[in-house]
C-alpha cells in the first residue's frame, strides 16, 4: 500500500495451497485467508475450536468475495454457521468487523470486543460528526483545504464499512477462553486502536496478534484525543515481550516467530521516527502537515495522507508527553517546537 519508510503494509500474503482458503495451523486452529478490496490484499481470520463449537476471531470485510471465501473455508473445516458460538473482534477496523452483522445473524453467536473499541465504534458510526471532527484535526495540522476535501471523499467511502454493533460481551482484558488448543487469555494491547486485543495461549506459546504485530509491517498508530496511542502501543509491546511466544498468528501476512526481535525493531523504528521529527523541529516550529511533507518523499494519496497526518500527530503527542516538544496554539494552525 505504501512503500515509504512509514509503510502501513509491505509485501505479504500467506498464500494457501490452490483452492484451499483454510489451513489448520495448530490442532483446532484454522487460519482462513479472506480477500480484501484494499491494497492490503487479504486478512486472516481464525476459526478456533472450543470444547463445544468454535470462536471466530475477526470477520473480514463486508464483501461477497470475503463471505464466499469464509463459507468455503467453513465447509473445508466441516463446521456449520451455527457451530460458531462466539465472534471476537481484535479491534473494530472495517477489515476485521465488516462481515460481523451478516455473520451474527447466520450464527447466532455472541459478539465480544474490548470496552474501548466498543466506545470507539460508537464514535466512528456517527459518521458526519466523526468526519467533521477529522476535518478539524487536519485544519489544525495545517493541511490545505483542497486536500481536506479530497480526504473527506476517501474517508466517506471507508466509513460505509463501519457498522453500529453492540457487543454481547465487553472485554476488559484478562478473560479466559477454553479452546481445544488450551486456554486463551485476552490481552488488552492498545495503540493501533484503543481497544485492540490479542489472545495468548500459554500452553502452546501462541499469540493471536491481530494488527499489533505483522511480520513486514509497522502497524499504523494514529492520534486520538485524550490518549497517547504511541506510548500505549510501545507499553503494550513491552508487556508482550515478557511472554514466551513461539508462533505469532497475525491478521495480515504469514504466521511468524521471533516476537522479541520484532518488538526491538519496532521500538527502534519509532525511536528513529521521533528523532527525525525532533531534528525537523530543531530551530524551527512546524505544523504537523509540514512534518509530513518533510518525512514522506513521495506524493501520498488522500487516503494515505490522512494516515500520515494522524501518525505524525501520534508521535508529536508522545514527544510532548515526554517533555521534548510543545505545541503552540494558533488559529487555525497549531505549530510544534522543541522545548
Ligand atoms: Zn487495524
Ligand atoms: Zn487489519
Amino acid at each position: 500500500m505504501m512503500a515509504t519508510k512509514f509503510s502501513l503494509v509491505g509485501g505479504l500474503s500467506p498464500k494457501n495451497p490452490a483452492g484451499d482458503g483454510c489451513r489448520e495451523v495448530l490442532p483446532g486452529v484454522h487460519l482462513v485467508e479472506l480477500p480484501l478490496p484494499l491494497t492490503l490484499g487479504s486478512i486472516n481470520v481464525y476459526l478456533v475450536r472450543l470444547a463445544d463449537g468454535y470462536v471466530l476471531i475477526d470477520c473480514g470485510m463486508d464483501t461477497e468475495a470475503s463471505f464466499q471465501a469464509l463459507a468455503r473455508a467453513m465447509e473445508a473445516a466441516r463446521a456449520g454457521w451455527r457451530d460458531i458460538h462466539e465472534i471476537l473482534l481484535t479491534h473494530v477496523h472495517p477489515d476485521h468487523m465488516g462481515l460481523a452483522p451478516r455473520l451474527l445473524e447466520l450464527t447466532g453467536a455472541r459478539l465480544s470486543m474490548h470496552a474501548h473499541d466498543a466506545e470507539y465504534l460508537r464514535d466512528l458510526t456517527q459518521t458526519e460528526r466523526h468526519l467533521a471532527w477529522a476535518d478539524g484535526v487536519m485544519r489544525e495540522a495545517g493541511v490545505p483545504g483542497e486536500i481536506i476535501a479530497k480526504i473527506r471523499g476517501s474517508s466517506s467511502e471507508i466509513h460505509k464499512h463501519f457498522h453500529n454493533l453492540k457487543p454481547d460481551r465487553v472485554l476488559q482484558g484478562g478473560e479466559k477462553i477454553a479452546a481445544a488448543v488450551g486456554e486463551l487469555e485476552v490481552l488488552w494491547t492498545p495503540g493501533h486502536s484503543p481497544g485492540h486485543v490479542c489472545l495468548y495461549g500459554r500452553e502452546r506459546r501462541v499469540l493471536f496478534a491481530g494488527d499489533q504485530m505483522l511480520e513486514h509491517i509497522s502497524p499504523n498508530i494514529g492520534w486520538l484525543p485524550d490518549r497517547d496511542p504511541l506510548g500505549e502501543f510501545l507499553d503494550s509491546l513491552r508487556d508482550l515481550e515478557r511472554l514466551e511466544v513461539e508462533l505469532i498468528l497475525p491478521s495480515h501476512g504469514a504466521p511468524f516467530s521471533g516476537h522479541r526481535e520484532w518488538i526491538r525493531k519496532t521500538i527502534a523504528h519509532h525511536a528513529e521516527r521521533c528523532a527525525r521529527i525532533l531534528a525537523l523541529l530543531d530551530g524551527a516550529s512546524r505544523s504537523a502537515a509540514e512534518v509530513v511533507d518533510e518525512l514522506w518523499e513521495r506524493t501520498l494519496t488522500p487516503f494515505h495522507y490522512r494516515f500520515a497526518v494522524f501518525k505524525v500527530l501520534a508521535h508529536l503527542e508522545y514527544l510532548e508527553r515526554q517533555g521534548k516538544v510543545a505545541h503552540i496554539a494558533g488559529d487555525p494552525i497549531v505549530r510544534w517546537r522543541m522545548t
